[in-house]
């Protein structure tokens, strides 16, 4: 099969789908890589070092489109990508379909078969290909809010850890998943006093279990959300519901109840947002204000860090993208894991919760 790389395109996305040492063992495998020119160069990953590992390089992402068999990305194609979609051409990349029905109805309407990441499942129902790029984002969110929280960016000016004789900063995170867990560790390790919330009882069990007293652990609810997000320097929002798009968890009255220059990061953006006010925003202008807080809901934080997620993304998705280049669309049906991230395929909707998101047919 031949596997295209192509560049990223979306504001401040310097990740690339492969590296060069995943693209190796594709073509040690039998495949053919053929790699957009600098696709990997924001991620420190030369042409050289691609043409050394037996890629091909071409000049434009039309052409590597265009020779595909086989389409890796990191983020889901953008409008200037639609018309390079097609029936022919296997897509594998985030897709985030629920919080997008302007890519469902282009991959729909050009019969493309396309896979996302973020919704293959491990054999003990894990989400393989999402957990590297949200320990990345939850540990990102804690740097995030630390330097947002100084004066000179508006902030409550409260340093994360305190000082002898002041208080810590009060972090909330809403979700203590992968995502929530790391967002937790991070901001404990900088000394904030941090409590999750989760509705789930045996994630919060483990949460304590591995934790202990440096992470308080609460049920979520409307209640709970409210009053501790009111009292928060920080609030982290890290929800999911599989496929779906997020639940409004954090309402707009509470946001603008919170402290002047606290601030809230909506990490579950990619699936629409988990507050009432989230809209996406890019690396580049990041934020913006309600009531007196902060808001940042930047859908592609590991970008921010390309190198480190190139690398986990690589390394993730390659046992996987192998599968698939073996194994063509037939092989999907009898490989679970591909199987369960299988979104589109002949003009049909696959899952049942974007068709629900966009009320389409499925
Ligand atoms: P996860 O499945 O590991 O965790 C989600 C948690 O939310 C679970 O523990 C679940 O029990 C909990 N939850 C569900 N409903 C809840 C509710 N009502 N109240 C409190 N908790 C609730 O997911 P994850 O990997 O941590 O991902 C979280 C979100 O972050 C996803 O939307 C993911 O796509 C997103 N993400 C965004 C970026 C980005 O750059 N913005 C990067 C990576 C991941």
């Amino acid at each position: 099969m031949k596997i295209g790389i192509v560049r990223e395109i979306k504001n401040n996305e310097y990740r690339v789908a492969m590296h060069h040492a995943g693209v190796e063992e594709l073509i040690r495998s039998g495949h053919e890589v053929v790699v957009e020119k600098d696709a990997g160069v924001n991620a420190g990953f030369t042409n050289t070092d691609y043409e050394g590992a037996g890629a091909q390089i071409a000049d434009t992402a039309e052409s590597v489109w265009g020779e595909a068999d086989l389409l890796l990305k990191v983020k889901e194609p953008l409008e200037s990508e639609y018309g390079y979609l097609r029936e022919d051409q296997i897509l594998f990349t985030y897709l985030h379909l629920a919080a997008s029905r302007s890519l469902t109805q282009a991959l729909l309407a050009a019969k493309t078969p396309a896979l996302a990441y973020e919704m293959v499942k491990g054999s003990d129902g894990s989400l393989p290909l999402l957990a590297p790029m949200s320990i990345i984002a939850g540990r990102l969110s804690a740097q995030v809010a630390a330097h947002q929280l100084m004066s000179p960016f508006g902030g409550t000016g409260v340093l994360m850890g305190g000082a002898p004789g002041t208080a810590r900063a009060k972090v909330l995170v809403v979700g203590g998943g992968v995502v929530g867990e790391q967002a937790a560790i991070v901001a404990a390790g900088m000394g904030a006093s941090v409590t999750v919330l989760d509705i789930n009882s045996a994630r919060l069990a483990d949460l304590d279990r591995t934790h202990g007293t440096r992470i308080s652990t609460g049920f979520s609810n409307a209640q709970a959300i409210d009053t501790l997000a009111r009292e928060a320097d920080v609030v982290v929002g890290s929800v999911l519901l599989p496929g779906r798009a997020a639940p409004k968890l954090i309402k707009r009255e509470t946001i603008e109840a919170m402290r002047p220059g606290s601030i809230v990061i909506d990490v579950a953006i990619d699936q629409g947002g988990c507050t009432e006010v989230s809209r996406p925003t890019t690396h580049d202008d990041p934020t913006f204000r309600v009531g007196n807080a902060t808001v940042y809901c930047v859908a592609n934080m590991p970008g921010a860090v390309a190198r480190t997620a190139s690398v986990a993304l690589a390394g993730a998705s390659l046992p996987y993208v192998r599968a698939l280049a073996n194994g063509g669309i037939e092989g999907i049906a009898g490989h679970p894991g591909l199987l369960s991230g299988f979104s589109t395929f002949r003009g049909e909707l696959l899952h049942e919760e974007v068709a629900e998101a966009h009320g389409l047919p499925y």
